[in-house]
């Protein structure tokens, strides 16, 4: 069945929204995300074609998701080769022998930031110095992170496949519906990056590593943020995944143990039993089909609160958060980073401008701006993300200021949208 794909103005100029539709699979991270804010979910993901032609909004990737992406890159890189070298230990000679050939962890932690400093996209929010900058802090971060991707190998265990290499059995594509590599059933030995699926529930997930033994199957999963009890719930679910695979776990074998192994240390937990499967199953099921009826909705719904909105990607676009969340300026001390949102009134020097309240048009705010803010313009309804209360004693009036991190996004007049 086609779907046809909804359009949702938002207040911001260039960025009326083509909203996703629904998925063909899920994921933990998608159906985690739906839950915790539908809005976001659908915005974050929605095309904006008069704004660019990138996939969903565009993002301002911080420096901790590039870091944790580093090293979950490297893991990929270094796991994947052991694997495929039929390695049983990252100790041993062979793995010895695999790390010299990609030449060594500092290597290919150079080679993955390379990659992911290129895959950074051209983007209308990610400017050039913010760029170099990021490119400065990741690349003086490469001893630390050297550092946590051996201590991650160190604690990797793995399965010597009875034939040496289990690669040809690992499963890192996909087949039936929806997949675009084929999948096979994974034969004993160790898998790294694989691709899972539960076709009915329309589920998937990729997990870092499988072990699959003759007593035994075990699934790890690289974690480079802190310790959260949904890194747990997310493990339970790829062992429901392993449990209803029928391409790649035909005969329905369980999982022994699920490990989340994170920088210093790994948690390990019993997998769900035969019938506590089968109760995550259908609560999933209800999930799932929750999740599609809120990506059906005519209007995204919101759900506001400090910890969604505080850290959200799109609140620019969200006017529920501008009337609900955005602080009283008045109301903030000095010092405060906070997002504003107001009318461009009087120029006051030759970088700053008075912004006026929209209801009673009187001063509010005096906005000192950057060398790179392009010039504002009078009348114009503005939002503003990431300014800084400052007091302006000269002026005797409650000040802001613009850093090269702060954004201004400029609203459509009423009724252009
Ligand atoms: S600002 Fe808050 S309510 Fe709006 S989309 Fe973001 S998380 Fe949801």
């Amino acid at each position: 069945m086609s779907v046809t794909a909804k359009q949702y103005h938002t207040s911001v100029e260039k960025s009326s929204a083509v909203l996703p539709t629904r998925p063909s699979f899920w994921n933990y991270s998608a159906l985690k995300e739906i839950e915790t804010c539908p809005r976001r979910y659908s915005l974050s993901r929605a095309s904006y074609p008069d704004l660019w032609g990138g996939q969903g909004y565009p993002q301002i990737p911080t420096l901790a998701a590039l870091f944790g992406d580093v090293i979950h890159g490297a893991l990929d890189v270094i796991v994947t080769a052991f694997v495929d070298a039929g390695c049983d230990s990252p100790q041993g000679t062979s793995a010895v022998a695999v790390l010299r050939k990609l030449g060594g962890y500092t290597a290919v932690t150079e080679r993955v930031i390379d990659d992911r400093l290129a895959r950074l996209p051209t983007s209308p929010r990610l400017h050039a110095d913010q760029r170099q900058r990021m490119e400065r802090n990741l690349r003086g971060r490469v001893a630390e992170a050297r550092a946590q991707i051996q201590a991650y190998v160190c604690r990797t265990t793995l399965i010597p496949s009875p034939s040496g290499s289990a690669s040809d059995a690992t499963t890192s594509g996909g087949s039936g519906s929806g997949f675009a590599l084929p999948r096979r059933p994974a034969k004993p030995g160790a898998h790294a990056e694989v691709l899972l699926a539960a076709e009915e529930l329309r589920l998937m997930g990729r997990i870092d590593l499988l072990k699959i033994a003759d007593d035994r199957v075990d699934i790890t999963d690289y974690k480079t943020g802190t310790e959260d009890p949904g890194h747990l719930d997310q493990l339970r679910l790829y062992a429901l995944l392993w449990n209803l695979d029928q391409i790649v776990n035909p005969s329905r074998r369980l999982v022994s143990e699920l490990t989340a192994a994170y920088p210093n240390r790994n948690v390990t937990i019993p997998a769900p039993s035969e019938s506590a499967l089968r109760e995550l199953e259908s609560s999933l099921k209800q999930r799932t089909t929750s999740a599609d009826e809120e990506i059906q909705a005519p209007v995204p719904r919101a759900i506001p609160n400090d910890q969604n909105c505080s850290t959200c990607q799109v609140r620019q676009l969200c006017d529920v958060y501008w009337s609900q969340m955005a602080p009283d300026p008045l109301s903030l001390a000095d010092g405060t980073w906070f997002d504003y949102q107001g009318m461009v009134g009087p120029q006051n020097g030759s970088r700053s401008w008075w912004l006026l309240h929209e209801k009673s048009g009187q001063k509010q705010l005096l906005l000192r701006t950057t060398a790179t803010t392009p010039p504002l313009s009078g009348g114009s309804r503005i939002r503003l993300l990431g300014i800084r209360l400052d007091d302006d004693p000269e002026n005797n009036a409650t000040a802001a200021i613009m850093t090269v991190s702060s954004e201004m996004f400029v609203l459509t007049a009423p009724g252009n949208s």
